[in-house]
Protein backbone atom coordinates (compact mmCIF):
# COMPACT_ATOMS: atom_id res chain seq x y z
CA UNK A 1 0.00 0.00 0.00
CA UNK A 2 2.67 2.58 0.74
CA UNK A 3 2.96 5.44 -1.37
CA UNK A 4 -0.21 3.81 -3.63
CA UNK A 5 -1.73 7.14 -5.20
CA UNK A 6 -6.12 7.43 -5.55
CA UNK A 7 -8.81 9.62 -6.71
CA UNK A 8 -11.00 8.27 -3.81
CA UNK A 9 -10.43 6.41 -1.03
CA UNK A 10 -13.94 4.64 0.62
CA UNK A 11 -13.09 4.20 4.52
CA UNK A 12 -15.35 0.94 5.64
CA UNK A 13 -15.63 -2.09 3.67
CA UNK A 14 -19.32 -2.94 4.53
CA UNK A 15 -21.87 -3.00 2.24
CA UNK A 16 -22.63 0.77 1.93
CA UNK A 17 -19.21 0.87 1.10
CA UNK A 18 -18.71 -1.76 -1.17
CA UNK A 19 -21.99 -0.91 -2.94
CA UNK A 20 -20.14 2.62 -3.67
CA UNK A 21 -17.48 1.36 -4.67
CA UNK A 22 -19.17 -0.83 -7.27
CA UNK A 23 -21.27 2.13 -8.38
CA UNK A 24 -17.86 4.13 -8.88
CA UNK A 25 -15.93 1.57 -11.24
CA UNK A 26 -19.05 1.65 -13.16
CA UNK A 27 -19.96 5.45 -13.31
CA UNK A 28 -16.16 6.77 -13.52
CA UNK A 29 -13.99 3.86 -14.32
CA UNK A 30 -11.18 6.28 -15.15
CA UNK A 31 -10.75 6.66 -11.61
CA UNK A 32 -9.03 4.67 -9.24
CA UNK A 33 -10.60 4.03 -6.23
CA UNK A 34 -9.63 1.65 -2.62
CA UNK A 35 -11.63 0.38 -0.03
CA UNK A 36 -10.00 0.47 3.20
CA UNK A 37 -11.65 -2.17 5.51
CA UNK A 38 -10.39 -2.35 9.41
CA UNK A 39 -11.37 -6.46 9.81
CA UNK A 40 -9.49 -9.34 8.15
CA UNK A 41 -12.87 -9.91 6.67
CA UNK A 42 -15.43 -7.28 4.87
CA UNK A 43 -18.66 -7.32 6.09
CA UNK A 44 -18.40 -8.03 9.58
CA UNK A 45 -20.01 -5.60 11.44
CA UNK A 46 -24.00 -3.83 10.67
CA UNK A 47 -24.04 -5.92 7.54
CA UNK A 48 -22.80 -9.17 8.83
CA UNK A 49 -25.19 -9.10 11.83
CA UNK A 50 -28.53 -8.00 11.11
CA UNK A 51 -32.08 -9.32 10.53
CA UNK A 52 -31.25 -9.89 6.85
CA UNK A 53 -34.74 -8.60 5.71
CA UNK A 54 -35.20 -6.80 2.44
CA UNK A 55 -37.77 -4.05 3.30
CA UNK A 56 -40.64 -2.78 0.89
CA UNK A 57 -40.41 0.91 2.45
CA UNK A 58 -43.54 0.95 4.39
CA UNK A 59 -42.74 2.75 7.47
CA UNK A 60 -40.78 5.91 6.50
CA UNK A 61 -42.00 9.54 5.84
CA UNK A 62 -43.18 9.97 2.24
CA UNK A 63 -40.13 12.00 0.85
CA UNK A 64 -37.39 10.77 2.98
CA UNK A 65 -33.80 9.56 1.91
CA UNK A 66 -35.15 6.18 3.80
CA UNK A 67 -38.89 6.06 1.80
CA UNK A 68 -36.59 6.81 -1.94
CA UNK A 69 -33.87 4.31 -1.10
CA UNK A 70 -35.88 1.36 -0.04
CA UNK A 71 -38.96 1.32 -2.29
CA UNK A 72 -35.97 1.89 -5.52
CA UNK A 73 -33.26 -0.61 -3.65
CA UNK A 74 -35.86 -3.54 -3.14
CA UNK A 75 -36.34 -3.58 -6.70
CA UNK A 76 -32.33 -3.13 -7.55
CA UNK A 77 -31.52 -5.75 -5.07
CA UNK A 78 -33.81 -8.16 -6.24
CA UNK A 79 -32.81 -7.80 -9.53
CA UNK A 80 -28.91 -7.57 -8.60
CA UNK A 81 -29.80 -10.98 -6.66
CA UNK A 82 -31.15 -12.35 -9.96
CA UNK A 83 -28.62 -11.59 -12.51
CA UNK A 84 -26.21 -12.69 -9.56
CA UNK A 85 -27.36 -15.65 -8.55
CA UNK A 86 -27.89 -14.76 -5.06
CA UNK A 87 -30.52 -16.94 -3.27
CA UNK A 88 -33.53 -14.96 -1.58
CA UNK A 89 -37.01 -15.10 -0.97
CA UNK A 90 -40.38 -12.29 -1.31
CA UNK A 91 -41.39 -14.52 1.45
CA UNK A 92 -43.95 -11.47 2.63
CA UNK A 93 -44.69 -9.77 5.96
CA UNK A 94 -47.42 -9.27 8.26
CA UNK A 95 -47.78 -5.96 10.93
CA UNK A 96 -50.04 -7.62 13.04
CA UNK A 97 -52.51 -5.36 15.19
CA UNK A 98 -53.18 -7.46 18.27
CA UNK A 99 -56.39 -4.68 19.55
CA UNK A 100 -58.58 -1.84 18.43
CA UNK A 101 -55.94 0.34 19.75
CA UNK A 102 -53.50 -0.63 16.91
CA UNK A 103 -56.02 0.05 14.21
CA UNK A 104 -55.87 3.62 13.22
CA UNK A 105 -51.33 3.31 13.58
CA UNK A 106 -51.60 0.54 11.08
CA UNK A 107 -53.97 2.40 8.57
CA UNK A 108 -50.98 4.97 8.77
CA UNK A 109 -48.96 2.62 7.94
CA UNK A 110 -51.00 1.83 4.83
CA UNK A 111 -51.21 5.05 3.56
CA UNK A 112 -47.75 5.90 4.48
CA UNK A 113 -46.92 2.66 2.65
CA UNK A 114 -48.87 3.19 -0.44
CA UNK A 115 -47.85 6.83 -0.69
CA UNK A 116 -44.32 5.81 -1.01
CA UNK A 117 -44.65 3.69 -4.15
CA UNK A 118 -45.06 -0.13 -2.45
CA UNK A 119 -47.33 -1.87 -4.59
CA UNK A 120 -50.06 -4.16 -3.53
CA UNK A 121 -50.40 -3.40 0.12
CA UNK A 122 -53.50 -4.84 1.91
CA UNK A 123 -55.04 -4.86 5.38
CA UNK A 124 -57.01 -7.89 6.23
CA UNK A 125 -59.04 -9.40 8.16
CA UNK A 126 -58.59 -12.50 10.61
CA UNK A 127 -59.44 -15.00 8.53
CA UNK A 128 -56.90 -13.97 5.65
CA UNK A 129 -54.26 -13.40 8.64
CA UNK A 130 -54.64 -16.92 9.43
CA UNK A 131 -53.88 -18.53 6.23
CA UNK A 132 -51.18 -16.17 5.71
CA UNK A 133 -49.55 -17.20 9.34
CA UNK A 134 -51.74 -19.49 11.58
CA UNK A 135 -50.44 -19.52 14.91
CA UNK A 136 -50.47 -15.47 14.48
CA UNK A 137 -53.17 -13.72 17.02
CA UNK A 138 -54.36 -10.73 15.82
CA UNK A 139 -57.32 -8.63 14.53
CA UNK A 140 -56.31 -7.16 11.91
CA UNK A 141 -52.87 -7.13 9.21
CA UNK A 142 -50.97 -4.92 7.19
CA UNK A 143 -50.01 -7.60 4.57
CA UNK A 144 -46.78 -6.51 2.40
CA UNK A 145 -46.68 -9.22 0.30
CA UNK A 146 -42.86 -8.54 -1.45
CA UNK A 147 -41.10 -7.83 1.77
CA UNK A 148 -38.38 -10.74 1.64
CA UNK A 149 -35.03 -12.58 3.43
CA UNK A 150 -31.47 -12.51 1.57
CA UNK A 151 -28.29 -12.62 3.42
CA UNK A 152 -26.78 -9.68 3.07
CA UNK A 153 -23.24 -10.72 3.44
CA UNK A 154 -23.79 -12.47 0.36
CA UNK A 155 -24.97 -9.35 -1.65
CA UNK A 156 -21.96 -7.31 0.17
CA UNK A 157 -19.29 -9.75 -0.94
CA UNK A 158 -20.91 -9.98 -4.69
CA UNK A 159 -20.53 -5.83 -4.94
CA UNK A 160 -16.82 -6.26 -4.05
CA UNK A 161 -16.11 -8.76 -6.73
CA UNK A 162 -18.08 -6.46 -9.28
CA UNK A 163 -15.44 -3.96 -8.22
CA UNK A 164 -12.75 -5.80 -8.16
CA UNK A 165 -13.09 -7.05 -11.51
CA UNK A 166 -13.51 -3.19 -12.73
CA UNK A 167 -9.76 -2.78 -11.64
CA UNK A 168 -10.77 -1.43 -7.80
CA UNK A 169 -8.76 -2.53 -4.76
CA UNK A 170 -9.88 -3.38 -1.43
CA UNK A 171 -7.44 -3.48 1.21
CA UNK A 172 -8.82 -5.47 4.54
CA UNK A 173 -7.31 -5.56 7.81
CA UNK A 174 -6.46 -1.47 7.30
CA UNK A 175 -8.16 0.37 10.27
CA UNK A 176 -7.48 4.44 9.37
CA UNK A 177 -6.25 5.53 12.51
CA UNK A 178 -5.21 9.06 10.77
CA UNK A 179 -5.82 11.11 8.40
CA UNK A 180 -3.19 13.87 7.44
CA UNK A 181 -4.15 16.53 4.24
CA UNK A 182 -1.94 18.79 2.22
CA UNK A 183 -2.35 20.11 -1.37
CA UNK A 184 -4.60 18.62 -2.98
CA UNK A 185 -4.30 15.20 -1.37
CA UNK A 186 -4.94 13.73 2.00
CA UNK A 187 -2.80 10.82 3.61
CA UNK A 188 -4.73 8.11 5.42
CA UNK A 189 -2.61 6.30 8.01
CA UNK A 190 -3.11 2.63 8.34
CA UNK A 191 -0.92 -0.16 10.29
CA UNK A 192 -0.39 -1.56 7.10
CA UNK A 193 0.90 1.76 5.25
CA UNK A 194 -0.21 5.15 4.08
CA UNK A 195 -2.52 5.35 0.92
CA UNK A 196 -2.56 9.11 -0.67
CA UNK A 197 -6.00 10.29 -2.10
CA UNK A 198 -7.11 13.15 -3.17
CA UNK A 199 -10.92 12.40 -2.10
CA UNK A 200 -12.79 10.64 0.86
CA UNK A 201 -16.03 8.20 0.99
CA UNK A 202 -16.77 7.76 4.53
CA UNK A 203 -18.35 4.76 5.04
CA UNK A 204 -17.38 3.63 8.44
CA UNK A 205 -20.70 2.30 10.02
CA UNK A 206 -20.40 2.35 14.09
CA UNK A 207 -17.17 4.99 13.70
CA UNK A 208 -18.48 7.05 11.01
CA UNK A 209 -18.34 9.92 13.33
CA UNK A 210 -14.84 9.58 14.21
CA UNK A 211 -13.61 9.25 11.00
CA UNK A 212 -15.70 12.41 9.96
CA UNK A 213 -13.74 14.33 12.51
CA UNK A 214 -10.21 12.61 11.33
CA UNK A 215 -10.87 14.41 8.20
CA UNK A 216 -11.70 17.46 9.73
CA UNK A 217 -15.65 17.47 9.23
CA UNK A 218 -18.12 19.03 12.11
CA UNK A 219 -20.87 16.71 12.46
CA UNK A 220 -22.59 18.04 15.05
CA UNK A 221 -24.01 14.14 16.07
CA UNK A 222 -22.58 11.27 17.61
CA UNK A 223 -22.79 7.78 16.89
CA UNK A 224 -24.45 5.81 19.91
CA UNK A 225 -24.51 1.81 19.82
CA UNK A 226 -27.44 0.56 19.97
CA UNK A 227 -27.42 -3.59 20.81
CA UNK A 228 -29.95 -5.69 19.31
CA UNK A 229 -30.23 -9.12 20.78
CA UNK A 230 -32.18 -12.45 19.51
CA UNK A 231 -33.74 -15.61 20.73
CA UNK A 232 -33.22 -18.42 18.33
CA UNK A 233 -36.14 -20.40 17.96
CA UNK A 234 -36.02 -24.44 18.27
CA UNK A 235 -36.59 -26.46 14.81
CA UNK A 236 -39.11 -28.27 16.54
CA UNK A 237 -41.38 -24.85 16.92
CA UNK A 238 -40.30 -23.55 13.23
CA UNK A 239 -43.46 -24.58 12.37
CA UNK A 240 -45.32 -21.89 14.14
CA UNK A 241 -43.90 -18.83 11.72
CA UNK A 242 -44.19 -18.90 7.79
CA UNK A 243 -42.49 -15.58 6.82
CA UNK A 244 -42.16 -12.61 8.70
CA UNK A 245 -44.40 -10.96 11.69
CA UNK A 246 -43.86 -8.05 13.03
CA UNK A 247 -45.92 -5.60 15.58
CA UNK A 248 -46.90 -1.81 15.05
CA UNK A 249 -44.10 -0.57 16.11
CA UNK A 250 -44.10 2.33 18.54
CA UNK A 251 -44.09 5.24 16.75
CA UNK A 252 -41.78 7.58 19.36
CA UNK A 253 -39.00 5.01 18.50
CA UNK A 254 -37.09 4.44 15.51
CA UNK A 255 -36.80 0.78 15.74
CA UNK A 256 -39.70 -1.53 14.81
CA UNK A 257 -40.22 -3.64 17.73
CA UNK A 258 -39.31 -7.30 18.57
CA UNK A 259 -40.23 -9.38 15.37
CA UNK A 260 -40.11 -12.99 13.90
CA UNK A 261 -38.04 -13.69 10.96
CA UNK A 262 -37.77 -17.24 8.89
CA UNK A 263 -34.30 -16.59 7.48
CA UNK A 264 -32.97 -17.46 3.78
CA UNK A 265 -30.54 -20.24 6.01
CA UNK A 266 -34.09 -21.79 7.30
CA UNK A 267 -33.66 -20.36 10.65
CA UNK A 268 -36.32 -18.61 12.54
CA UNK A 269 -34.96 -16.05 15.06
CA UNK A 270 -37.41 -13.81 17.92
CA UNK A 271 -35.80 -9.84 17.89
CA UNK A 272 -33.86 -7.51 17.98
CA UNK A 273 -34.45 -5.40 21.05
CA UNK A 274 -32.77 -2.54 21.42
CA UNK A 275 -30.56 -1.61 24.07
CA UNK A 276 -27.26 0.91 24.46
CA UNK A 277 -24.52 -0.70 23.86
CA UNK A 278 -21.13 0.04 26.36
CA UNK A 279 -18.93 -0.54 23.37
CA UNK A 280 -19.44 0.09 19.68
CA UNK A 281 -18.43 -3.28 18.44
CA UNK A 282 -20.10 -4.89 21.87
CA UNK A 283 -22.35 -7.78 20.85
CA UNK A 284 -22.08 -9.87 24.04
CA UNK A 285 -23.77 -7.84 27.23
CA UNK A 286 -20.27 -8.01 29.27
CA UNK A 287 -18.63 -6.31 26.73
CA UNK A 288 -17.29 -2.75 27.83
CA UNK A 289 -15.61 -0.14 26.88
CA UNK A 290 -14.18 2.87 29.09
CA UNK A 291 -13.28 5.25 26.48
CA UNK A 292 -16.09 4.59 24.44
CA UNK A 293 -18.24 4.44 27.26
CA UNK A 294 -17.21 7.66 28.70
CA UNK A 295 -17.74 9.53 24.76
CA UNK A 296 -21.38 8.38 25.08
CA UNK A 297 -21.68 10.02 28.95
CA UNK A 298 -20.22 13.21 28.41
CA UNK A 299 -21.57 14.27 25.22
CA UNK A 300 -24.75 16.44 25.87
CA UNK A 301 -26.74 15.07 23.40
CA UNK A 302 -27.08 11.65 25.14
CA UNK A 303 -28.77 13.31 28.19
CA UNK A 304 -31.33 15.16 26.22
CA UNK A 305 -31.83 11.70 25.08
CA UNK A 306 -31.74 9.77 27.72
CA UNK A 307 -34.48 12.59 29.60
CA UNK A 308 -36.35 12.02 26.46
CA UNK A 309 -36.40 7.77 25.93
CA UNK A 310 -35.17 7.11 30.02
CA UNK A 311 -38.84 4.82 30.58
CA UNK A 312 -38.85 3.37 26.89
CA UNK A 313 -34.98 2.84 27.98
CA UNK A 314 -35.27 0.91 31.22
CA UNK A 315 -37.92 -1.25 29.72
CA UNK A 316 -35.73 -2.49 27.22
CA UNK A 317 -32.65 -3.30 29.43
CA UNK A 318 -35.01 -4.90 31.67
CA UNK A 319 -36.27 -7.07 28.76
CA UNK A 320 -32.59 -7.69 27.67
CA UNK A 321 -32.07 -9.47 31.14
CA UNK A 322 -35.12 -11.03 31.49
CA UNK A 323 -36.00 -14.18 29.31
CA UNK A 324 -39.79 -13.52 30.74
CA UNK A 325 -40.93 -10.63 29.66
CA UNK A 326 -38.93 -11.13 26.45
CA UNK A 327 -41.09 -14.23 26.03
CA UNK A 328 -44.06 -11.85 27.45
CA UNK A 329 -43.76 -9.68 24.51
CA UNK A 330 -43.26 -12.40 21.88
CA UNK A 331 -46.49 -14.43 22.61
CA UNK A 332 -48.36 -10.69 22.14
CA UNK A 333 -48.32 -11.75 18.14
CA UNK A 334 -47.59 -15.57 19.01
CA UNK A 335 -49.05 -17.13 21.72
CA UNK A 336 -48.16 -20.50 21.45
CA UNK A 337 -44.63 -19.99 21.96
CA UNK A 338 -43.00 -20.83 25.16
CA UNK A 339 -39.89 -20.53 27.02
CA UNK A 340 -38.71 -23.93 25.74
CA UNK A 341 -38.73 -22.83 22.18
CA UNK A 342 -36.38 -20.34 22.36
CA UNK A 343 -32.59 -20.78 22.36
CA UNK A 344 -30.04 -17.85 22.97
CA UNK A 345 -29.23 -16.19 19.47
CA UNK A 346 -27.09 -13.52 18.24
CA UNK A 347 -26.93 -10.64 18.35
CA UNK A 348 -25.81 -7.31 16.09
CA UNK A 349 -25.02 -3.44 17.11
CA UNK A 350 -26.40 -0.66 15.06
CA UNK A 351 -25.04 2.50 14.67
CA UNK A 352 -27.65 5.27 15.63
CA UNK A 353 -26.63 8.99 15.12
CA UNK A 354 -27.73 11.19 17.81
CA UNK A 355 -28.03 14.99 17.35
CA UNK A 356 -26.55 17.67 19.76
CA UNK A 357 -30.27 18.32 20.45
CA UNK A 358 -30.47 15.08 21.89
CA UNK A 359 -33.07 13.32 18.84
CA UNK A 360 -32.30 10.01 17.39
CA UNK A 361 -31.67 11.21 13.66
CA UNK A 362 -34.68 9.08 11.72
CA UNK A 363 -33.40 9.66 8.36
CA UNK A 364 -30.10 8.44 6.33
CA UNK A 365 -27.64 11.20 6.89
CA UNK A 366 -25.69 11.85 4.34
CA UNK A 367 -22.94 14.54 4.30
CA UNK A 368 -21.12 16.84 2.07
CA UNK A 369 -17.65 18.35 2.64
CA UNK A 370 -15.24 19.82 0.72
CA UNK A 371 -13.11 16.95 -0.78
CA UNK A 372 -15.21 14.33 1.27
CA UNK A 373 -18.81 12.52 1.71
CA UNK A 374 -20.00 10.89 4.80
CA UNK A 375 -22.65 8.23 5.42
CA UNK A 376 -23.40 9.62 8.82
CA UNK A 377 -26.88 7.44 9.80
CA UNK A 378 -27.75 4.40 8.02
CA UNK A 379 -29.68 2.35 10.40
CA UNK A 380 -32.06 -0.27 8.67
CA UNK A 381 -33.41 -0.16 5.62
CA UNK A 382 -29.91 0.45 4.83
CA UNK A 383 -28.94 -2.84 3.35
CA UNK A 384 -32.14 -2.87 1.64
CA UNK A 385 -31.40 0.49 0.17
CA UNK A 386 -27.85 -0.41 0.02
CA UNK A 387 -27.64 -0.38 -4.44
CA UNK A 388 -29.67 2.46 -4.32
CA UNK A 389 -27.31 4.50 -1.63
CA UNK A 390 -24.45 3.56 -3.12
CA UNK A 391 -25.76 4.81 -6.58
CA UNK A 392 -26.44 8.36 -4.89
CA UNK A 393 -23.03 8.51 -3.51
CA UNK A 394 -21.57 7.72 -6.83
CA UNK A 395 -23.77 10.17 -8.80
CA UNK A 396 -22.91 13.53 -5.72
CA UNK A 397 -19.16 12.27 -5.94
CA UNK A 398 -19.37 12.56 -9.69
CA UNK A 399 -20.80 15.99 -9.32
CA UNK A 400 -18.65 17.16 -6.36
CA UNK A 401 -15.14 15.67 -7.23
CA UNK A 402 -15.55 15.55 -11.18
CA UNK A 403 -13.32 18.78 -11.99
CA UNK A 404 -10.59 18.03 -9.56
CA UNK A 405 -9.77 13.95 -10.60
C1 LIG B 1 -29.57 -5.63 14.58
C2 LIG B 1 -29.70 -5.03 13.20
C3 LIG B 1 -30.75 -5.44 12.36
C4 LIG B 1 -30.89 -4.88 11.09
N1 LIG B 1 -31.82 -5.39 10.23
C5 LIG B 1 -31.86 -4.93 8.96
C6 LIG B 1 -32.72 -5.55 8.01
O1 LIG B 1 -33.38 -6.54 8.30
N2 LIG B 1 -32.80 -5.00 6.76
C7 LIG B 1 -32.04 -3.90 6.40
O2 LIG B 1 -32.17 -3.44 5.27
N3 LIG B 1 -31.19 -3.34 7.27
C8 LIG B 1 -31.06 -3.84 8.52
N4 LIG B 1 -30.17 -3.30 9.40
C9 LIG B 1 -29.35 -2.14 8.97
C10 LIG B 1 -28.18 -2.56 8.07
O3 LIG B 1 -27.50 -3.67 8.60
C11 LIG B 1 -27.24 -1.34 7.93
O4 LIG B 1 -27.98 -0.25 7.44
C12 LIG B 1 -26.08 -1.60 6.97
O5 LIG B 1 -25.44 -2.82 7.23
C13 LIG B 1 -25.09 -0.45 7.06
O6 LIG B 1 -23.96 -0.78 6.27
P1 LIG B 1 -22.60 0.01 6.45
O7 LIG B 1 -21.73 -0.43 5.34
O8 LIG B 1 -22.91 1.46 6.60
O9 LIG B 1 -22.06 -0.42 7.89
P2 LIG B 1 -21.19 -1.67 8.36
O10 LIG B 1 -21.67 -2.93 7.79
O11 LIG B 1 -21.12 -1.58 9.84
O12 LIG B 1 -19.75 -1.37 7.73
C14 LIG B 1 -18.89 -0.36 8.19
C15 LIG B 1 -17.47 -0.89 8.03
O13 LIG B 1 -16.54 0.15 8.34
C16 LIG B 1 -15.41 -0.46 8.94
N5 LIG B 1 -14.64 0.59 9.63
C17 LIG B 1 -15.03 1.32 10.71
N6 LIG B 1 -14.05 2.18 11.06
C18 LIG B 1 -13.04 2.01 10.18
C19 LIG B 1 -11.76 2.61 10.02
N7 LIG B 1 -11.31 3.57 10.84
N8 LIG B 1 -10.95 2.19 9.01
C20 LIG B 1 -11.38 1.20 8.15
N9 LIG B 1 -12.57 0.60 8.27
C21 LIG B 1 -13.41 1.00 9.27
C22 LIG B 1 -16.02 -1.50 9.86
O14 LIG B 1 -15.10 -2.50 10.24
C23 LIG B 1 -17.16 -2.03 9.00
O15 LIG B 1 -16.82 -3.18 8.27
C24 LIG B 1 -29.99 -3.85 10.66
C25 LIG B 1 -28.93 -3.46 11.51
C26 LIG B 1 -28.77 -4.08 12.74
C27 LIG B 1 -27.57 -3.70 13.57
Amino acid sequence: MESSQYDIAIIGGGILGLSTAMQLAARAPQWRVAVLEKEEALATHQTGHNSGVMHSGIYYRPGSHKAKFCVAGLNNLVQFCNDNEIEYQQCGKVIVATDESEFGRLQDLYERGTANGVPDLEIVGQERLKEIEPYVKGVKALWAPHTGIVDFTKVAAAYAEKFQQAGGDIFTGAPVRKIVRSTGSVALETPKGTLQAKHIINCAGLYADKVAVMTGEKVGVRIIPFRGEYYTLRPESHYLVNGLIYPVPDPRFPFLGVHYTRNIHGHVEAGPNAVMALRREGYRKRDFDLGETLGSLTYPGFWKMAMKFWKIGMGEVYRSYSKRVFLRDLQRLLPEIKDSDLAGGGAGVRAQAVANDGSLLDDFSIIEGKDSIHVLNAPSPGATSSFAIGEHIAGLAVNNFGASS
